[in-house]
């Protein structure tokens, strides 16, 4: 099943994944549709970026079909809002061409016109497990009409403790129905409640689950700033022979497109692409493509647009900067060192940044060693507004730790850059202290 038209979706489905520029399947979705079209109960192995989302939606079109009645009749349950946020968009638009309602439902929000949303009449709900139980002993949602019911992220919604939430939901719902669990990990007490939860289901796994270490060598490079960032990238992108399928990763769009500018008048338009979120889908598809197929060797881009993206040979993923969604470090640095090819995760990491990189050193379980700049990299001084930001941040990073932290900054309001160069690579938040003094 390597073509759409395979499985035999209907017209309406066809075009809304023409629109989406889907070209072929996903691996998870060319394993799970089939099996999830036939009745069957899944166990899905899938992190996010492996186009999961679609691999049980699209089934789910497929049986719910059109609008019918006012009860929900399959049910996707998600550990975070902004996972539930994700996949009503995804519904949203794979839905545009049938006359299929849905909404989401999720705690934090005003609950009043979440039950308006449901009230109107709904075929697929999206919900956090809390929301939703709230929701149901209000009496003001009817379960009894579900025939598939989805638990995403299952993983995730047990570490969350959601799991009281979710043994009441099955007490209440239908016995009769299809069942789909889908899981980024796959520790025993997954295992347990898929036992509990599913009926003779079928396994489909994306990937390998991510262990970075085995494949994808990684290292840090202590950047005192921005400026200096760019330029140590500038140099590590001349080495055309080493640097041969790089994927550089910024946090947002407008330094994507700051970086692409920058990068492509130092090493030629012909040799760098970017995608991001804004630019349209036809855009992405063509730097995508570029990336993959010709003789462009680099690729800018945002955390949003590079799932799900498979393009084998990268040979290095460099972090600009470290992503604040810690498990984006693994999705990106996934990017490289597939089918047993070897790769190099490489990040760059400002005073600011040493307090997330090392929560994510925490979730994979290991330490990425540091290593020293390489001697031509030209360094700049700070300027004195990212400085501030820097200091503010990591005030905030101590609040979060310790509530009672009254916050340095206010002290340190007068510093100032001092004008002298750093000299040396940033080797430890202290010697960089040293190049800022006080205000006469
Ligand atoms: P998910 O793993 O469901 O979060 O999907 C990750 C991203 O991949 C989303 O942006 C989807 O729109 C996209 N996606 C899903 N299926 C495909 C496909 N067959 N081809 C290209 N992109 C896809």
């Amino acid at each position: 099943m390597t073509n759409f038209l395979d499985f035999k979706f209907n017209k309406q489905i066809l075009s809304a994944i023409e629109d989406l520029g889907y070209q072929t399947p996903t691996e998870i979705q060319q394993k799970a549709i089939p099996l999830a079209m036939a009745g069957h109960d899944l166990f899905g192995i899938a992190q996010t970026g492996t186009g999961k989302t679609a691999a049980y939606m699209l089934p789910i079109l497929m049986k719910t079909k059109f609008a019918q009645g006012v009860n929900p009749r399959a049910l996707i349950l998600a550990p975070t809002r902004e996972l539930a946020i994700q996949i009503g968009e995804a519904i949203t638009e794979l839905t545009k061409y049938t006359d299929l309602r849905h909404t989401v439902i999720y705690g934090g929000s005003a609950i009043k016109f979440q039950i308006e949303d449901i009230r109107k009449g709904i075929d697929i709900l999206v919900a956090t497990p809390g929301r939703l139980m709230d929701i149901y002993f209000r009496e003001e949602l009817i379960l009894k009409d579900l025939k598939t019911l989805v638990l995403d992220e299952a993983d995730r919604m047990m570490d969350m403790g959601f799991m009281p939430q979710i043994r009441n939901l099955l007490e209440i719902i239908p016995k009769k129905r299809q069942n789909m669990l889908f899981s980024a990990t796959m520790p025993e007490r997954i295992i347990k409640l898929s036992e509990e939860f599913l009926e003779f289901p079928m396994h489909v796994e994306a990937s390998p689950q991510a262990t970075t270490a085995q494949t994808i060598a990684q290292i840090i490079y202590e950047v005192p700033n921005a400026r200096t960032k760019i330029s140590l990238l500038e140099h590590l992108l001349q080495d055309e022979a080493v640097f041969t399928k790089v994927i550089v990763f910024t946090r947002t769009k407008t330094s994507a497109n700051n970086v692409f500018k920058y990068i492509s008048r130092k090493i030629g338009e012909d040799k760098v692409r970017v995608i991001h979120a804004n630019k349209d889908q036809n855009a992405r598809i063509n730097a995508m493509d570029a990336f993959r197929n010709e003789n462009i060797p680099v690729l800018i881009a945002t955390d949003v647009v590079a799932r799900g993206i498979d393009v084998s040979m990268v040979s290095h993923v460099i972090n600009l900067d470290v992503p604040v969604i810690y498990e984006e470090y693994v999705h990106r640095i996934g990017r490289t060192g597939r089918a047993g090819n070897a790769g190099l995760a490489i990040t760059f990491v400002n005073e600011a940044e040493v307090y997330h990189i090392q929560k994510i050193e925490k979730i994979i379980k290991m330490t990425i060693p540091r290593q020293k700049m390489p001697a031509e990299t030209i360094l700049f001084e700070t300027e004195f507004e990212e400085k501030q930001t820097m200091l503010m941040e990591i005030d905030r990073q101590h609040k979060k730790e310790d509530p009672t932290f009254q916050g340095a900054f206010h002290e340190k309001k007068n510093v100032i850059v001092a004008k002298k160069r750093i000299k040396a690579p940033l080797k430890n938040s202290k010697k960089f202290k040293q190049t800022t003094k006080r205000k006469k």
